[in-house]
């Protein structure tokens, strides 16, 4: 599948300004559809990430020294180059990450669009001035960006969840120092190559690709990194909160989900299939906000079970370049397993497969879409992450065994549910333990919205005019003699 621009696909990091190519013994990449390598990237280590570091906090000041508009310039470029390469972004990402070219290119577009908001909250960073408390003081309050930021991120967004880190950072005036998932660097290297075009000046971002460990250890321990921001699993988060502790740097957590979708009595029926396919399949279940628990009210179980497993019937598996796919392959072997054990651990406890609930005949990572009935708290799929093609459906009785249910889980990302009755929309919506929550719909993330989670689901909101927030310092300037 050739590429318009086959420069976007560069078998290099970009280290302090430097491109620095793989070489014969560079970190293999493959493609999860068919197991063919793709490409390779360098691997770096501790040293090379010293040294973007380094390069960023010169590049920093200089950036940060720059009007909020002049930053807000290069910015707009960045993003209308993402868009105006839209295409061969989607392919790549396509090709290492396995999610189907349609939702591909959606997701570049949804990545672009935090770079484009970002260019504009760029220039509403507001300071304050605070009525004094003495005759002769007054109180200001200026805002100024945090400085170097690291961040690392996963596999399963490889362009947005950069995006949502990379444009509030870069906004505020702060630089940034990335590594991207092993998995899928190339879609991380493409904005790299873009970010260059688009004019950010040399060593502001860099792209890093190599040892998780060593390069998340320099990125904790180096003190000239101010800020970390960590997209992925709850346990690397914990252990990068843990190794960032003796430089007391600001986190930022957006860790694993478990998230319950509610369908009352009163629902539209149609409505929740439609917003089921959605939270649950999108990207084949592989993300933090996938619908992990399917709650539906006895009156309305059946139906919704039957309307559900028609539609998931309907949808089509494959490689993401083939026409008419909705779901690729799942990311790799041991994401193949953990769907598997969860759905025999659910029929060794008394599930039923009412869709799917095999291996596809694709072979390779693929997996049947599925859905459950019959499903218990006491099984895993109630307390760990699927990600995976997986609808496990849970009977209920009423909104206060639903809501304690819900609730029941170390975790607090999305959550969603479907319901007419008004006064019930407040009283569930509010009861959620959760940093956000879909009331009859399925999909929810926007660059206009604050997203995050609460308990171990992590720290901070990314998107949304808060978002910029987590990238700046406040600093109290006390005016005296006045
Ligand atoms: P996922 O389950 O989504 O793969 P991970 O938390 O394992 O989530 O990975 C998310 C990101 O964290 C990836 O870029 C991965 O390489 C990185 N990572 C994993 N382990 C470590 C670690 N010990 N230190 C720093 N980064 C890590």
């Amino acid at each position: 599948m050739p590429l318009k621009d086959p420069t976007l696909l560069r078998q290099a990091a970009l280290v302090a300004g430097e491109w620095i190519d793989a070489g014969e013994d560079g970190i293999a990449v493959t493609n999860p559809a068919t197991g063919e390598v793709i490409g390779r990237v360098p691997k770096l280590g501790a040293a090379e990430t010293h040294k973007a570091i380094a390069a960023a906090e010169l590049a920093q000041r200089e950036w940060a020294a720059r009007t909020a508009r002049e930053r807000s310039v290069v910015l707009r470029r960045w993003f209308e180059l993402m868009m105006e390469n839209q295409d061969d972004l989607g392919r790549i990402l396509t090709l290492e990450q396995g999610k189907p070219l349609a939702e591909a290119k959606g997701e570049i577009a949804y990545g672009a669009s935090f770079i484009e908001w970002f260019a504009e909250e760029a220039r509403r960073v507001y300071g304050d001035i605070i009525p004094g408390h003495q005759r002769d003081k007054r109180i200001l309050v200026m805002k100024q960006p945090i400085g170097v930021v690291a961040a690392i991120t996963p596999w399963n967004f490889p362009n947005a969840m950069i995006t949502r880190k990379a444009g509030p950072a870069l906004a505020a005036g702060c630089a940034m120092v990335l590594k991207p998932a092993a998995q899928t660097p190339f879609s991380a290297i493409a904005l790299g190559v873009l970010g260059e075009r688009a004019g950010l000046p040399k060593g502001l971002f860099s792209v890093v690709t190599g040892s998780a460990r060593e390069i998340g250890a320099e990125m904790t321990s180096n003190p000239v990194v101010r800020k970390l921001t960590f997209t992925g699993s709850t346990e690397v988060g914990a252990e990068l909160y843990r190794q960032s502790a003796p430089t007391i740097k600001k986190l930022g957590l957006e860790l694993g989900g478990n998230a319950p979708f509610i369908v009352f009595d009163d629902a539209d029926l149609d409505a929740a299939v439609e917003g089921a396919l959605i939270a649950k399949f999108r990207n084949n279940g592989q993300t933090c906000v996938c619908a992990n628990r399917l709650y539906v009210q006895d009156g309305v179980y059946d139906a919704f079970a039957e309307k559900l497993s028609r539609a998931v019937g309907t949808l089509k598996t494959g490689n993401g370049f083939d026409e008419g796919v909705v779901l690729g392959p799942l990311i790799d072997e041991p994401a193949l397993k953990k769907v598997e054990e969860h759905v025999a651990d659910a029929l060794s406890k008394g599930a039923t497969v009412i869709q799917g609930g095999r291996r596809h005949a694709l072979g390779g990572t693929f997996y049947e879409a599925t859905v459950l009935a019959n499903v218990t708290q006491d099984m895993a799929v109630a307390t760990e992450e699927t990600f995976g093609p997986v609808a496990p459906l849970f009977r209920f009785k009423d909104e206060a065994d639903v809501i304690a249910k819900a609730n029941d889980t170390e975790f607090g990302l999305a959550s969603y549910f479907y319901a007419k009755d008004l006064a019930r929309v407040f009283r569930v919506a509010e009861a959620l333990e959760y940093g956000m929550v879909g009331v009859n719909t399925g999909l929810i993330s926007t660059a206009e919205a604050p997203f995050g989670g609460v308990k171990s689901s992590g720290l901070g909101r990314e998107g949304s005019k808060y978002g910029i927030d987590d990238f700046i310092e406040i600093k109290y300037v006390c005016l005296g003699g006045v």
